[in-house]
């Protein structure tokens, strides 16, 4: 598979699991669905009730405010300011990116640094998800390895003030921004009376309250071994609460019969390999399942379950490259069904 067509991928992906995780709405209740490509990624959202167009339309516009304050590439954003003054000054930014980069260096705190939102430049470095994504060589991955102090990050509450206090560095909010943006269209959705809908942002998952029969949602789990989007390797029964999955098959590159994938281990500089290939997180809200199904997938499984274990309300579901499927206590089978033969699941 070429970069090139992930976002049709995506596209795929999204509308399987929707069209696979919903059924017709057996109150006939007024239904909106929105779709559009945002964040780096395809987005789709359906809400339910009288009000749901209107609440869609305004989810969106507020997708489209977050995507353009904290998109790397745009002159604009308040990241790449944070960038562009990196080493020399601070830059004031909104409340939401302070808060997104707040909550990013809180879960790198305890994670000890395996969560890395001062990633940035590995990231550039190997180009995983465009066109020129390559495998760095030794010596230019060791010129940046030894800078990656996420401290370099400084916050001024006060003042809303951000400071990268070191330019070796860079600041990357792709494995957080989206949750922080289904939050908020959650958010959003809610003052706008919705009580039933489902948001998919490329794979993260949310839902507001049950389906408008108060049945649970089903939500798919990608088969991590399938190329093809849309193939499931588990569902899972769930309400009011976000579901995000960091996996493998997300973005990646080929190189000599060897994948390259983009979640990359900071003790390294390599994409991790620390035996999962699918790291998928429960908890309400979208931004800590964000966060921390990036670095469950890089801490590995003994580490990884440990963590969430010390979490409240936030479960997971790990595939490991052995193919076993490792749940945290709070998922029951009755929540999870194993959609393929292939995979093996190791009951908590
Ligand atoms: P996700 O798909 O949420 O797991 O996030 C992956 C994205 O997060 C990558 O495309 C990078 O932009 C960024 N990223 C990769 N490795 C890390 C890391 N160790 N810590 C924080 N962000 C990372
Ligand atoms: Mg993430």
């Amino acid at each position: 598979m070429k970069n090139k067509f992930l976002p049709i991928f995506s596209i795929v992906l999204a509308l399987l699991l929707f069209t696979s995780c919903s059924k017709q709405n057996s109150n006939a209740e007024p239904v909106a669905n929105k779709a559009m490509q945002l964040l780096d990624t395809f987005i789709i959202g359906r809400a339910y009730g009288d009000n749901s167009k209107r609440a869609l339309d305004l989810a969106f516009e507020r997708l489209k405010q977050i995507d353009s304050t904290m998109s790397r590439y745009n002159f604009e954003s308040d990241i790449y300011k944070i960038n562009e003054n990196a080493g020399k000054k601070a830059v004031i930014v909104s409340p939401s990116t302070y808060f997104v980069i707040e909550t990013a260096i809180h879960y790198a705190n305890i994670t000890n640094g395996t969560f890395n939102p001062v990633i940035g430049k590995v990231i550039d470095l190997w180009g995983i998800g465009t066109d020129h994504a390559k495998v760095p060589s030794k010596e230019e991955l060791n010129m940046l390895l030894p800078h990656l102090d996420y401290d370099q990050l400084e916050l001024d509450k006060h003042n809303s003030a951000v400071l990268l206090t070191s330019d070796k560095v860079s600041l990357d909010l792709g494995a957080i921004a989206k949750g922080y943006a289904a939050d908020e269209m959650k958010r959003i959705l809610q003052e706008q009376g919705i009580t039933s809908a489902s948001l998919n942002l490329g794979g993260n998952v949310l839902v507001i309250g049950s389906k408008p029969n108060g049945d649970s949602w089903t939500i798919g789990i990608q088969n991590p071994l399938e190329s093809e989007r849309g193939k499931l390797a588990a569902t899972i029964k769930v309400k009011d609460t976000s579901l995000v999955t960091s996996g493998s098959y997300e973005r990646y590159f080929e190189y000599e019969g060897k994948k390259y994938h983009h979640i990359i281990d900071p003790a390294t500089g390599y994409p991790a390999e620390n035996g999962i290939i699918s790291s998928t997180i429960i908890t309400p809200n979208s931004i800590d399942a964000d966060a921390l199904s990036t670095s469950v997938y890089i801490l590995g499984k003994e580490k990884g379950l440990a963590l969430i274990e010390s979490l409240p309300n936030v479960e997971a579901v790990i595939i490991t490259e052995d193919l076993h499927v490792y749940t945290t206590s709070g998922v029951t089978s009755d929540m999870l069904t194993i959609h393929s033969e292939e995979f093996i699941y190791e009951k908590s």
